[in-house]
Order: C-alpha cells, then structure tokens, then sequence
C-alpha cells in the first residue's frame, strides 16, 4: 500500500490536507489550486491593474471618450470621471473573497490625477491587503462634434422662401426656432451629431445649415406642417468618405404660400376681396364683402391672378353711421369724414357704434374686429 500524497509542483513540498481538500472558488485554475500556501502567495496578486490611464476629454464641450465613441457627460470636473475609469480597469483576482475596496483621489495638477487604491479581500483563509497608485492623465482633445462645428460642417441646407414673396420676419423667427428646438430634442436623446451649424439671412429668406439631412427634412416638413406650402430637396455629391461611399448633400427648398393668415387679397373674380384664414394645404377665408366663406386651390403653390391689397391690421376703426339694409351701410370714410354706402358683412355687429374698415384702391370694407 502507497500513502497517496500530493506535493507542490513549484518547490516539491508535501502538500498539507487542509490545502488539497480546501474549497476554492470554482474559477481557480487547477495549477494554483496544487501550490503549497508559501509559493501561491509568493507569486499572487491580489489586484490586477494599469500601469497609468488616460482619460481623453472635449475641451470645448467636456464629453468623455469612452469605448470607442465620445460620450457627454455633463462634467466639468473629470475627478468622478477618473475614479469610474479606474475602477472600471482595475481586476481583483478570482480567487478571493469577501473583497473590499476604495479609492482616493490626488489631484496633483489640472491635468494629473493620482489615484489611491485600497483593496482588501480573502485568499485561502488568510485575509490579503493591497495598496496600489494608477496615475490619471487627462487628456484635453476636441471631439468630432466640436471638430465638425468649428469647420463649419454641414450636411443639409433648409431655404426658407416664400411664393411671389419673402418670408415674413415671423416665418423666419419661427424657422429659427423650429430648428433650435428639433436639434434640442435630438440632443436630448443622446444624438451628439446634431448641431446648427449656421442660420443665415439672405435677400431670399433665411438659410439653415444643418449637421444630418434627417435634421434638414425634419426642419422643412415642420415648417410646412405649420405655415403651408410644400417643400423640394436636391442632392449634391460633395464627397466620398473614407469608405469610398458618395457623401451628398441636401438641400430642401421650402416654398411658403404666397399669403398668410390675416392678408386682404383680391381673387379678381368679381365676387370681392377675401381676408385670409388658413393657407395650411388650400387657401381659405371669407369674403369681405358679405362675410361668405372662400376656399380656392393654390396651383403649383401660386394663386394665379390674385392680388394682395394690405392686411387686416390696416383696419381703422370708424364710425357706423347706418344700418341701411341687409346688404348695407353708411359708414364714415377715414379718410374723406363724407359718409359712404358700402357692403355689409354677414359678421358685422349692427349694434356697434364703430367698426374697423380697409381701405384699398378697390374701396371701402368692414372688416371683422381684430
Ligand atoms: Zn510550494
Ligand atoms: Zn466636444
């Protein structure tokens, strides 16, 4: 009969019992498991961790790269940055148990970190401590978003324009707007490849370059969502990137309606001129004349052979001298004070002792109250 022994395979000692029938973490490699206690601890190591770190950050917007791509964080200062990488680099060895750790900061200069690592943890019975320095380096860079903004990058142009007009200084405030806030939403969902990267008055109306050509359409729909008119794109071939894919660039031209809400125009259909309520898809509004309601299509975005007289904001309030019947009163002319027999609109209040008037080359009208 052999006494069945084991010895260490490192220095040959016999094995002690305790050591072969202790129970190790299923993840302890077999050879570790055979040391005798003297040659594991001689050549264990408790934490495994880098030499040093760095930590590259955006100077302009303060976004961390991390993984592969640049991450915003909303960070100016990189302590509570640094302590996550550190942490998340550092590996405690499989073995032990009961692990307890912390680390501390030292800032030594703006751009240096030291970081203090104490870890503490079980290995075969025995409790092991360790105490360990990771120097942090940040690293001050500039981000493909802030590198695209300062190169005035752009993929897409918005043109703000108007039909046998220009925009009006509302349109284009709007416009602005509308833009800000879509990017702002894209943003907010973690998009960092939405920016503006120009908003530009030209004779025409106002130009919006923007970083994605998802951004230019969304801009362009929701301005025709809300003010009518209808929109076009045009592709440009601009480059290839580094895959040798064609980069184009789009262009959305938007053509707002030749009127906007609260316009006098004339149809010259002899049925008399027309306030408008709604270009949003046809044009409407109503009569100004008899107050009947007026709906028309616009062709190809123009309304052919219809003028515009003023807006309702050109109204002056005046005396009503006379209800003469239902399709007339006397009014008194703004300009003139002679008194004057003109149409009575279905929404005009007989009772009123002054309505509001327009007055244009093709006469004199009550319009409703502002
Ligand atoms: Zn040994
Ligand atoms: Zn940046």
């Amino acid at each position: 009969m052999t006494e069945s022994r084991e010895f260490c395979p490192n220095c040959g000692d016999p094995l002690s019992v305790d050591t072969t029938e202790r129970d190790y973490p299923a993840s302890a490699s077999r050879r570790e498991r055979k040391l005798c206690d003297a040659c594991y601890f001689d050549r264990f190591d408790l934490v495994d961790a880098p030499e040093r770190i760095e930590v590259r950050v955006c100077a302009q917007c303060g976004a961390v790269y991390r993984g592969r791509r640049w991450v915003d964080i909303g960070a100016r200062d990189y302590t509570d940055v640094a302590i996550e990488e550190v942490s998340e680099s550092l590996g405690v060895h499989v073995d032990a148990e009961d692990v307890s750790w912390q680390v501390e900061p030292e800032q030594v200069d703006q751009n240096t970190i030291r970081m203090h690592c104490y870890f503490s943890g079980v290995v075969r019975g025995t409790l092991v401590e360790e105490e360990l320095v990771v120097p942090v380096r940040i690293s001050r860079q500039t981000c493909t978003r802030c590198g695209r903004i300062a190169g005035d990058y752009y993929a897409s142009i918005v043109q703000v324009r108007g039909v046998d007009r220009t925009p009006t200084p509302e349109e284009e405030q709007r416009a602005r707007e509308i833009a800000n806030e879509i990017v702002a939403d894209m943003e907010a969902t973690g998009d960092r490849n939405a920016f503006v990267t120009e908003m530009d008055e030209t004779p025409d109306g106002l130009n919006i370059k923007v970083s994605t050509n998802n951004i230019g359409k969304k801009i362009s729909n929701k301005l025709v969502e809300e003010f009518g008119g209808n929109v076009s794109d045009s592709e440009t071939l601009v480059t290839e990137d580094e895959d040798g894919n064609e980069v184009y660039r789009v262009t959305y031209a938007v053509r707002l309606p030749p009127f906007t809400p609260g316009d006098i125009i004339d149809p010259d259909d002899d049925g008399g001129p027309v306030l408008v309520r709604s270009v949003r898809g046809n044009l409407k509004g109503r009569r100004i004349t008899t107050g009947e309601e007026y709906e028309a299509q616009f062709e190809d975005g123009h309304a052919p052979d219809t003028r515009k007289l003023g807006t309702v904001e050109d109204g002056q309030e005046t005396t009503l001298v006379t209800v003469e019947d239902e399709h007339a009163v006397q009014v008194l002319d703004p300009e003139t004070f002679r008194t004057k027999t003109i149409a009575r609109p279905s929404y005009m209040d007989e009772d009123a002792e002054t309505v509001p008037v327009f007055k244009s080359r093709t006469g004199l009208y009550v319009v409703p109250d502002a």
